[in-house]
């Protein structure tokens, strides 16, 4: 039996093992704060039993811990009561590799799983694949662009994930709004489609992605708190370039987030209240959300987590903050989406996907005015 974490997204040191229990933590890395993230691979086990005990805190999602026999398909594996910080799971017959992590894996071969499928049902070039920059480990970062259809005086939608690198719910919800974008037969799409170029930066901390870093609080400050005036990191450099280059018909930017590990607001899709006068337009979108969302994850507006409250107090040197004054477009905000559960419903791919069309479907109704 062979415990590891190198594959992508892969995080894990390994401790002990003593037969079927195994101890293990997550590798916090350069992380300045206690974080969750982990997700490793077990080779060699199949049809044995493991119990694997974390040395770290309570690192499960409020659906527990979730599983994989091939890095694709994920199911929860269900929190237990005692104790919070185990899980025992019976490896299935001829499982030779299974994947255990903290939620569903999402990094470049999931976005070019998904791009490869998109691209069977659309017109071929309506995507556009390119590459932002070169990353500090010398990736590309994907840019993926969709042009307008119109000619002259298309204006622009920006959406962008994974400054925080571990933040992997964000990019299902990604996945959804360019299926609704590219394929929906909605009046709403087609007039998004005619009128708007959608840019999309789907890993910003592209080598956190692939290395399994936690990626929320580097040090010396993550790539969320690096767009400051002398950013760290080539990616936000280069965002910002490109942000600025289209800022007279940039109309709409998202930064796509997930909170804490879990419990409270953390188990629910909520936006964060903004600033004036973008909080205006924030309840416009939150409403339209609410009004046109009817996926099997719930969606309230009134989770919106008010500005000023809790950890939202807003930093000028955020993405969203940066953009806000930058760019002044008419809509720029955080959206935060959920690991385990959303209002005790459990989360899946498949649901993020479905509220990612939603979301779609109201950025189109919101931008139509
Ligand atoms: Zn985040």
């Amino acid at each position: 039996m062979k415990i590891d974490a190198e594959f992508p997204g892969g995080n894990i040191l390994v401790e002990h093992i003593d037969g079927n229990t195994i101890d293990v933590r997550q590798d916090l890395r350069d992380t300045g704060e206690w974080w969750f993230w982990w997700a490793l691979r077990v080779s060699g086990a199949a049809g044995r039993t493991l119990t694997f005990r974390f040395t770290n805190g309570d690192v499960f999602s409020a659906c527990g811990p979730c599983a994989s026999w091939n890095a694709i398909d994920w199911h929860w594996l269900g929190r237990t009561d005692s104790p919070r910080t185990s899980f025992t799971v019976t490896i299935p017959p001829r499982v030779d590799v299974a994947y255990f992590s903290f939620a569903p894996l999402y990094t470049q071969r999931h976005l070019e799983r998904f791009l490869r499928e998109l691209e069977t049902r659309i017109a071929p070039g309506r995507v556009e694949r390119g590459t932002l920059c070169a990353s500090e480990h010398g990736r590309p970062v994907e840019l993926l662009r969709v042009p307008a259809k119109r000619r002259n005086g298309a204006r622009t939608v920006a959406l962008i994930a994974r400054t925080h690198a571990c933040e992997v719910s964000a990019n299902f919800v990604m996945e959804g709004i360019l299926s609704e974008w590219l394929t929906a037969q909605s009046p709403g799409a087609a007039w998004l489609h005619e009128n708007y170029e959608l840019v999309v930066v789907p890993f910003m901390d592209k080598d956190g992605v692939e290395e399994g870093d936690q990626g929320k609080a580097r040090k010396p400050h993550d790539h969320n708190r690096d767009f400051g005036a002398s950013p760290l990191y080539a990616s936000v450099r280069a965002l910002q370039e490109l942000l600025l280059g289209c800022k007279n018909r940039l109309d709409f930017y998202l930064d796509i987030h997930a909170p804490y590990l879990r419990d409270g607001i953390n188990d629910t899709i909520f936006f964060t209240g903004q600033p004036q006068p973008w909080q205006t337009e924030l309840d416009k979108l939150t409403a339209l959300v609410e009004d046109i969302h009817d996926g099997h994850l719930p969606y309230h507006s009134a989770d919106t987590i008010a500005h000023g409250v809790d950890w939202n107090k807003g930093l000028a040197a955020s993405s969203a903050g940066w953009v806000q004054i930058a760019c002044a477009p008419k809509f720029a905000g955080v959206l935060e989406v959920t690991y385990g559960k959303a209002h005790e419903v459990d989360v899946t791919p498949d649901g993020l996907r479905e509220f990612g069309a939603s979301l779609a479907k109201a950025m189109a109704s919101y931008l139509r005015g």
